[in-house]
C-alpha cells in the first residue's frame, strides 16, 4: 500500500523553505504506479473526461482515461500549446504559474482533474476557474499526495477531492 515513505523528500527545493516531495519511487516500482493509478481512478460512468495537469498529472491522467475508456485533455504551462485558449494565473506553493487550456469538446462534461500534489490549491482552482468557463456541468478532483498544512483542502471545499496519501 502507498504511504508518505514511498515519496522522497528534498528539502528547500525548488525554492528555501519548501519541502518537496518526488513520485519517482512510486513510479520505479510497478506495483505501486498500478496501485496509484487505480487509487485515482473514480467509479466507471461517473465522469465523462480525465483533464491532466502540466507537468507530473500527464504521468497518471492518460492511464486514468484508458482505464475509464474516456478521453483526456491537458492543462499546459502557456507558450507549450497552440489553437485558441483559455488561460488562468496560478499561484502555486512554490511561485507562479500561467497556465491554458482547450476549451474544445468540455461544456456539458462531467470533469475529473488529476495532479500528483495539492499543495495550496491556486493550481486546483486555476483549472477549476478555467472548466467553469469552458462550461463543464461538474469537475472533481484526484491528487496522489495531499499536503496539510495548506490551504488546499479548503480552497476545493465545494468540489468531490480524493488523495490517496495525506500529509498531516
Ligand atoms: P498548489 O498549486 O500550491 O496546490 O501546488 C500544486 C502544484 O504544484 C501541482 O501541480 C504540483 O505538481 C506542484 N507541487 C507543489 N508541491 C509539490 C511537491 O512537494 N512535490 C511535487 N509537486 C509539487
Amino acid at each position: 500500500m502507498i504511504t508518505l515513505a514511498h515519496f522522497d523528500t528534498h528539502p528547500d527545493f525548488p525554492v528555501p523553505g519548501i519541502l518537496f516531495y518526488d513520485i519517482s519511487p512510486i513510479l520505479a516500482d510497478p506495483a505501486l504506479f498500478r496501485e496509484a493509478c487505480d487509487a485515482l481512478t473514480p467509479a466507471p460512468g461517473s465522469v465523462d473526461i480525465v483533464v491532466g495537469v502540466d507537468a507530473r498529472g500527464f504521468i497518471f491522467a492518460p492511464v486514468v482515461a484508458q482505464t475509464l475508456g474516456i478521453g483526456m485533455s491537458m492543462v499546459r504551462k502557456k507558450g507549450k500549446m497552440p489553437g485558441d485558449l483559455l488561460e488562468s494565473d496560478a499561484t502555486i506553493e512554490y511561485g507562479a504559474s500561467e497556465l491554458v487550456l482547450s476549451p474544445n469538446g468540455l461544456e456539458g462534461k462531467r470533469v475529473l482533474v488529476v495532479d500528483d500534489v495539492l499543495a495550496t490549491g491556486g493550481t486546483a482552482s486555476a483549472v477549476g476557474e478555467m472548466l467553469a468557463r469552458a462550461g463543464a456541468a461538474s469537475v472533481r478532483y484526484a491528487f496522489l499526495l495531499e499536503l496539510g498544512g495548506l490551504p488546499g483542502r479548503e480552497v476545493l471545499k465545494d468540489f468531490v477531492v480524493t488523495s490517496v496519501v495525506e500529509v498531516p
